[in-house]
């Protein structure tokens, strides 16, 4: 289950760089927001850490064990989050959906997360790619700033 699918292959490269180096990998000693998710059906587990001050995201860091897409997604997605706030970042989650369910073309803001358009022919892995984000809502949820 831990194997990429073929996405092509930049897109592929794209993926295993941020798989082997995450972006915003460990963890925030000031967070005041976190989530721990899991995706059972591949095994796939992330704990994601914010700090949300006056309803913007400062800072987040990300760690987990799973699948490249799961691991590679939720780094792409910490690179889009510093400085927005939690409606931005649904109006991001929104989009990167439309693009899981094979919506048209992906827009630029996505940035790396562009290249994962292609797991919409893998409909096993759209839970691995959108687990970042439940763990993102349920962060954003329970973070104790406005
Ligand atoms: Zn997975």
């Amino acid at each position: 289950m831990s194997s990429t699918p073929p996405l092509g292959s930049l897109y592929q490269a794209l993926i295993l760089d941020h798989y082997r180096r995450p972006r915003n990998r460990g963890e925030l000693a000031d967070a005041n927001g976190m989530a721990h998710v899991h995706n059972p059906t591949c095994g796939d587990e992330i704990i994601l850490e914010l700090r949300v001050d006056d309803g913007r995201i400062e800072d987040v860091r990300f760690r987990g064990e799973g699948c490249s897409i799961s691991q590679a997604s939720a780094s792409m997605m910490t690179q889009l989050l510093r400085g927005r706030t939690a409606t931005e970042v649904s109006g991001l989650a929104d989009e990167f959906r439309m693009m899981l369910r094979g919506g048209g073309t992906p827009p630029r803001e996505l940035g790396d997360l562009r290249a994962l358009a292609g797991v919409s022919k893998f409909p096993a892995r759209v839970k691995c790619a959108l687990l970042g984000w439940e763990a993102l809502a349920n962060a954003l949820a329970n973070a104790d700033s406005a």
